[in-house]
């Protein structure tokens, strides 16, 4: 259940800065703010103890901005909004994004997009970002609300496109997980935007849980690289490096 916030105050994991550890922006010098509190349960998460909405620490928005402007560093490529589910407190993003803009430093969400309509009100104060589209095998959500989840997805990145943000897309394999699905979202996915509208298709390997193997990352590159060349298997940096 999502908990309504009040206003001024947000539920805040931690902050920190590191190297961003993912996607097409992998290697830049990040500070993550992440926020507590996710609606949704990938048996492969790998911040679980950002999950529930009760985790982390009810702080003002006020605060928090002291805490971006004390932790930002020099030579900051962008401040990443990550969880946890960032859309879970979209008005407390708005808010951090926006001070994060003033302070000069690009801004960046990380989400799962599970709901497009805060995806929208979010967007605008958003340099950079990522949709990321959760195959069944990550049992984000119960399978009769995985229609839902996947609409709200797509629906995302169409919002995204439209905005001219360029978003990248990532999905998050296992060995478990289907070729055929992910050609099959893949086709969606190009159905409905152009590929010069999107700045990268990644797919990334489960760490820790159900990793795969190398013949399985062949068939899902297979899977995507008809409908787009640009498709890359990328693991995550941060976890190679031991950085968090
Ligand atoms: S959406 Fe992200 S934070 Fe939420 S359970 Fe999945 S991996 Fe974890």
């Amino acid at each position: 259940m999502q908990r309504k916030r009040s206003p001024g105050r947000v539920r805040l994991s931690e902050i920190f800065t590191s190297i961003e550890g993912e996607g097409v922006l992998a290697g830049t010098k990040t500070l993550f703010v992440r926020l507590a509190g996710c609606p949704l349960k990938c048996h492969w998460c790998d911040t679980p103890y950002a999950i529930p909405m009760d985790s982390g620490n009810d702080i003002s928005i006020d605060e928090v901005k002291k805490m971006i402007a004390g932790e930002l560093q020099p030579n900051t490529y962008k401040v990443n909004f990550t969880g946890g589910e960032p859309l879970a407190q979209a008005d407390a993003v708005i808010e951090l994004a926006k001070f994060a803009k003033s302070m000069g430093v690009k801004t960046y969400l990380e989400s799962a997009c599970f709901d497009a309509g805060k995806f929208a009100r979010v967007l605008p104060y958003i340099d950079i970002c990522k949709v990321e589209f959760k195959l069944r095998d990550a049992r984000a959500v119960d399978d009769n609300n995985y229609p839902t989840l996947l609409k709200n997805e797509l629906e995302c990145l169409k919002i995204a496109v439209a905005a001219g943000k360029k978003p990248y897309i990532k999905v998050v394999v296992t060995n478990s997980s289907d070729q055929e699905e992910l050609a099959d979202l893949a086709g969606k996915v190009f159905s409905n935007i152009s590929r010069k509208n999107i700045a990268g298709f990644i797919i990334q390997p489960s760490y820790g849980i159900d990793e795969p193997l190398l013949d399985r990352l062949f068939a899902f590159y297979d899977a995507v690289y008809p409908l787009y060349e640009q498709v890359r298997v990328v693991p995550q940096l941060h976890k190679l490096i031991g950085a968090r």
